[in-house]
Formats: structure tokens, sequence, C-alpha cells
């Protein structure tokens, strides 16, 4: 499940996931090492580097969630910007909700163009190659018309 999801998550959102968390634990590092008291510095710079860290990880499983929402939506024939939007300005995560009760079954790609077009749909809506032959099993019907 988690390896599906991350062959899925593009690889420069992953890169900039891992970034961040790398980031925000080095800033919790230096402020806490600049605000610990002379004596106290251990106890406190870890604070600061564990409580960075927590924040910095859930930043970056969000940001690693609407990579998921872009590649995903792409790969299924859907718009991805708006809903990248829609799954990362709903509060609560209700955008991510929305998404996958609403999104669509995986696009297939076109024999003739090779552009990516929905599934069950009869015809390529980029270059209207007839695609009956490549939805559930093929007919007679299908087949006359695949080598016509
Ligand atoms: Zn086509």
């Amino acid at each position: 499940m988690l390896r599906r999801f991350f062959s899925i998550v593009p690889k420069t959102v992953q890169l900039w996931a891992s970034v961040l968390v790398g980031c925000a634990l080095l800033m919790g590092l230096v402020v806490g090492y600049k605000s610990a008291d002379q004596g106290a510095v251990l106890p406190t710079v870890s604070a600061y580097g564990s409580a960075a860290l927590l924040l910095g990880a859930v930043i970056a499983i969000w940001l690693l969630c609407l990579g998921f929402v872009f590649a995903d939506a792409r790969r299924r024939g859907m718009r991805p910007v708006p809903w990248v939007l829609v799954a990362g300005l709903f509060p609560h995560l209700l955008g991510f909700l929305l998404y996958f009760v609403l999104r669509q079954p995986i696009a297939s790609t076109c024999t003739q163009c090779g552009k990516t077009v929905p599934l069950h749909q009869p015809f390529c809506s980029w270059c209207g190659a007839s695609l009956a032959a490549r939805n559930g099993p093929p007919t007679t019907d299908s087949l006359q018309q695949a080598s016509q």
C-alpha cells in the first residue's frame, strides 16, 4: 500500500518533502541551540529539534498527499491542478476525501495517438479512434470495427 503510494507520488515531490523535513529539523536545532541557557543546551536543542521534526513531517506528508492527488488524477484522465487545489484548500482533509469519492477509474491510453482517455469511453476524444475493443471482453462487433 505504502509502496504503491510512493510509486505514484512524483519523484520531485518526494525530494522536496525530504528536503523540507531536513530544513525543519536543522532550523529547530539552530533555534534550540540559540535559545538554550548555558548548561541546559542538550535538552533544549533536542526538544526544539523533535518539535521541528514533527512539524516538518506533518507538512511533508501533506505535500506527498498533494503530489499523490496530482499524479493519480492525471493517470485517471482527470484535471490534476483543480483537484490538487481542492485537496489542499478544503479544511480537515475534506478535499482528499472528496477526491477519493469522486475520482474516475484509471484511464487507458489510446492505441492510435497514445493520449490518456477515460476508461469505458468508446472513442478517443483526441483522435477519434474506436476504443471499443479495449473495454471489456472483445465481441465480434468490436473486432470487426477494429479491423476496418
Ligand atoms: Zn487517440
